[in-house]
């Protein structure tokens, strides 16, 4: 496909994820409020847009990587935004991680100047978003993902279309749940084993090819043991999907008891300003309780 792809919002993941797509081939046109992020993708071959909506007049496909609902609703119905600059047939791809709601209700809105829309965000973290490995759970029409497919796979190595447009959003909370009670439970856990005069190191190495070993205790546990909690996925990132996941259940009418303990675990490490930390930073809030520092 030759057509151009316009990539707005060039942060931890938008960046090597509209790098990989030019490294398929694809001819991109980029935009970010950060004149830094930009001019790095720019050295890569992108062109530099000047707003939403000049990505969405030079492009057939625009992609969009922001934070949560309102930057999405900014970037998309705001002044100088891409529905200002798209044409009937545009396809509208929202990586972001947002509420479900607000998927479709950005759909409906497209979709009377005949946009289309899929939200298809994405679990994997930076490190896959470097490696294009990573895994998106996409909502929308069957057509209209089958005409883009291809581009999803230049940056990850899953790619599943899972229903209706904010059947994707709805996937990624349920993925953002499960990601962040298996950080808890790895952190507490540790902090047992250091606590009890184990080193957490061969606690790691023991445990990891068992039924307990996870992708989350293979990420995470080596950043723990090296005290590394430069982000990778920001404690003030998952709070918003949290809030969102608790949102939508609240909504569906789903109680979700222990993402509402998590929640406060995580509202308690931003009282104590590490909400720019790594999400592995969570351990540090079992650390306090026990008075012990899990490390190599
Ligand atoms: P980030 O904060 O690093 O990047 C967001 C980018 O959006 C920044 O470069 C920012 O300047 C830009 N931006 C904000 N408002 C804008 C606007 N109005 N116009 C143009 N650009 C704007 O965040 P990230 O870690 O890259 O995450 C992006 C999304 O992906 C989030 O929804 C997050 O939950 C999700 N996600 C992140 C990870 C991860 O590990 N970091 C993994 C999976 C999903």
């Amino acid at each position: 496909m030759n057509k151009k792809i316009g990539f707005i919002g060039l942060g931890i993941m938008g960046k090597p994820m509209s790098k990989n797509l030019i490294k398929a081939g694809y001819s991109l046109v980029v935009y970010d409020i950060n004149p830094d992020a930009m001019e790095e993708v720019a050295k890569c071959g992108a062109e530099k847009g000047t707003s939403p909506k000049d990505v969405a007049e030079k492009c057939d496909i625009v992609i969009t990587m922001l934070p949560n609902s309102p930057h999405v609703k900014q970037v998309v119905l705001g002044e100088n935004g891409v529905l200002e600059g798209a044409r009937p047939g545009m396809i509208l791809i929202d990586s972001s991680s947002i509420a479900p709601l607000v998927s479709k209700e950005i759909a409906e809105k497209v979709k009377e100047k005949g946009v289309l829309m899929l939200d298809a965000p994405v679990s994997g973290g930076e490190p896959k978003a470097i490696d294009g490995t990573l895994s998106f759970m996409v909502g929308g029409d069957e057509e209209v993902f089958a005409k883009v497919e291809d581009i999803l796979k230049a940056m990850g190595s899953s790619v599943v279309l899972v229903g209706e447009i904010g059947s994707g959003n709805v996937t990624k909370l349920a993925n953002q749940i499960i990601v962040a009670l298996n950080i808890a439970a790895m952190s507490e856990a540790f902090v047992l084993a250091t606590k009890a005069g184990v080193d957490p190191e061969k606690v790691y190495k023991a445990i990891r090819g068992g039924l307990a070993g996870s992708t989350v205790l293979d990420a995470k546990v080596p950043m723990v043991l090296a005290r590394n909690f430069k982000p990778g996925f920001r404690i003030d990132l998952h709070i918003k999907d949290l809030m969102n996941a608790l949102d939508t259940g609240h909504g569906v009418g789903v109680p979700l008891p222990l993402t509402s303990q998590v929640m406060e675990i995580l509202q308690a490490l931003k009282a104590d300003q590490k909400e720019k930390q790594d999400h592995s930073g969570i351990v540090q809030f079992y650390e306090k309780l026990a008075g012990i520092e899990v490390k190599k």
